[in-house]
C-alpha cells in the first residue's frame, strides 16, 4: 500500500504544527515513527485517506465515533446548527435537551454543566471537590488518563505513557506533589494513601472501567470499596467517564449490568466527553446539587466557557444520543466484538503468538503477553515492539488501529458482519508473517 501523499503532507505539516500532528497520539512515535496516515474523507465504518486508500476504522476517533462516519442523522443536526448560526453566546433550549438527556441516562448526575473537551471537564471537577472540601490533594490511578491540565498528568496513561513521558515537562513540582498515585485494582494502595493523607484529600479520581492502558474491567468490590473508603476520608468519589460512559450501553458505569450495587458505587461527581458531542468538541461535568452548587454563577468556583455549550456541538450530541437509544444497538456492537475477539485469539493460538484480549462490550483491547491485563505495570508488561509490528502490518492491509499498545479498538454501530470477516481475515495473514519472523 502507497501511502505518498501522506508521506509529502507529514513533510509540510511539519513546518508549520508542531511535530505535525495536533495531538501526540495521532503521531506514530509509539509504533516506530514516520509518517501518520493523512485521512481525506470518513463514511459509515470507513475512511479514506489522500492516497485513496480505504480502512476500516477501528480507532473511531479514540472513541466518539461510535455512530461511524458521517451518520445521516447527525450531519443533519450539525447542518440545521450550522444555518441557525453556531454560536450566539447566550443560553439555548439545545443545552437543557441535553443535560436533560444525560441526567435521565447517569443518576448520580442532579447538575450538568457543558464545556469543550474531557481535560475541562475533568480539571473542573477538581476545582469543584477543592472548593468543596477546602482540601488539595487528589489520589489517582496508575496508567489511568484524565486529559491534559497539570493536576492529572502524573503517572498518566494513553498518549504519555506511551511516549514515556510519565510526568510532563512544565508542571510545578508543587502542583504534582499534591496528585498521589496508587495501583488500579488493588486496595491496599489506597488504603495506604488515605491512610497518610486522608485529611488533605479532597477526591479519589478513577476511570470506573478503565479505557487507557487498555479496556480493564475493577474487580468484583473495587469500585465499591473505593468508594467507602473516600467517603469514610471525608473525600468525594470522581469517576472520569470521559470513555466510558455511553460505550458499553446507554448510560454510565453506575448503570452498568456489571455492576450489581448502583448506589455502592455511586459518585460525586463525574466528568464527560467524547460521545457527547456525536463527533464534535464537547465535555461535561456534573454531580450531587450542592456540589455544583460551588460553581459560577451560583458559588465561588470559577468556570467558564466561550465555546461551551454551543448549538452544533449539543445537537450532534443529541443525535448520536438518538441513535444509541435505539433498541439492539449495544448488543450488535457486541455481537460483532465478540466474533472479531474470536477469530483474532483464535488466529494468535494457531501461530503461537500471545495475545491477551480485554473485551467489554464493543470494545477491547490487544496486548501481547501471556499474562492478564488488570493493571497499569501488566498492560506496560506487554510487547511494544510486537504491537507495532502487528500494527503496520494491519495498516497495510487496509485495517486501521489506534498507533498505541494501550489504546482500545472500538465498534461502532456502522461495523458489518463483513468489516469483521475482512479484518480476521487481515489479522490471520498478520500474525501468519509475525510468526514467519518477516
Ligand atoms: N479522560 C479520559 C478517560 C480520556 O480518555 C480522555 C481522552 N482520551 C480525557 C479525559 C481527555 O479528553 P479530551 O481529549 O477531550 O480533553
Amino acid at each position: 500500500m502507497q501511502r505518498i501523499r501522506s508521506a509529502q503532507l507529514y513533510e509540510e505539516a511539519q513546518q508549520h504544527i508542531v511535530g505535525g500532528v495536533n495531538s501526540p497520539s495521532r503521531s506514530f512515535k509509539a509504533v516506530g515513527g514516520g509518517a501518520p496516515v493523512f485521512m481525506k474523507k470518513g463514511q459509515g465504518a470507513r475512511f479514506w485517506d489522500v492516497d485513496d486508500n480505504q480502512y476500516i476504522d477501528y480507532l473511531a476517533a479514540f472513541g466518539p465515533i461510535i455512530t461511524g462516519h458521517a451518520h445521516p442523522k447527525i450531519t443533519e443536526a450539525i447542518v440545521r446548527a450550522a444555518h441557525d448560526g453556531t454560536l450566539y453566546g447566550t443560553a439555548t433550549e439545545h443545552e437543557i435537551r441535553l443535560a436533560e438527556q444525560l441526567k435521565a441516562a447517569i443518576p448520580s448526575m442532579d447538575k450538568v454543566r457543558f464545556v469543550n473537551s474531557g481535560t475541562e471537564a475533568v480539571m473542573t471537577t477538581i476545582r469543584v471537590a477543592r472548593a468543596f472540601t477546602g482540601r488539595n490533594k487528589i489520589i489517582k490511578f496508575a496508567g489511568c488518563y484524565h486529559g491534559h491540565a497539570d493536576l492529572v498528568l502524573v503517572a498518566a496513561g494513553s498518549g504519555p505513557s506511551t511516549l514515556g513521558i510519565p510526568d510532563s515537562a512544565g508542571i510545578p513540582p508543587s502542583i504534582a506533589s499534591e496528585v498521589i498515585t496508587v495501583p488500579f485494582n488493588e486496595l491496599d494502595g489506597l488504603r495506604l494513601a488515605l491512610e497518610r493523607w486522608g485529611d488533605q484529600v479532597a477526591a479519589v479520581m478513577v476511570e470506573p472501567i478503565v479505557g487507557n492502558f487498555g479496556m480493564v474491567m475493577p474487580k468484583p468490590g473495587f469500585l465499591e470499596a473505593l468508594c467507602k473508603m473516600t467517603r469514610e476520608a471525608g473525600a468525594l468519589v470522581i469517576y472520569d467517564e470521559v470513555i466510558s460512559a455511553f460505550r458499553f450501553h446507554y448510560g454510565s458505569s453506575q448503570t452498568f449490568s456489571a455492576f450489581p450495587d448502583q448506589d455502592a458505587i455511586r459518585p460525586d461527581l463525574t466528568a464527560l466527553g467524547k460521545i457527547i458531542g456525536g463527533g464534535l468538541p464537547i465535555g461535561a461535568y456534573g454531580g450531587r446539587a450542592d456540589l455544583m452548587a460551588m460553581i459560577a454563577p451560583l458559588g465561588p468556583a470559577y468556570q467558564a466557557g466561550t465555546m461551551a455549550g454551543n448549538p452544533a456541538s449539543v445537537l450532534a450530541g443529541l443525535a448520536c444520543l438518538e441513535v444509541l437509544r435505539e433498541p439492539g444497538v449495544y448488543t450488535r456492537m457486541e455481537a460483532m466484538a465478540t466474533r472479531l475477539c474470536e477469530g483474532l485469539q483464535a488466529s494468535a493460538d494457531k501461530h503461537g503468538i500471545p495475545l491477551t484480549i480485554n473485551r467489554i462490550v464493543g470494545a477491547f483491547s490487544t496486548h501481547f503477553c501471556d499474562h492478564p491485563v488488570t493493571n497499569y505495570e501488566e498492560a506496560q508488561g506487554s510487547d511494544g515492539e510486537q504491537f507495532a509490528h502487528f500494527f503496520r502490518l494491519m495498516l497495510d492491509r487496509g485495517i486501521y488501529l489506534a498507533p498505541s499498545k494501550y489504546e482500545a479498538w472500538f465498534l461502532t454501530t456502522a461495523h458489518t458482519d463483513a468489516d469483521i470477516e475482512e479484518t480476521v481475515a487481515a489479522a490471520d495473514a498478520s500474525f501468519q508473517e509475525m510468526a514467519a519472523g518477516r
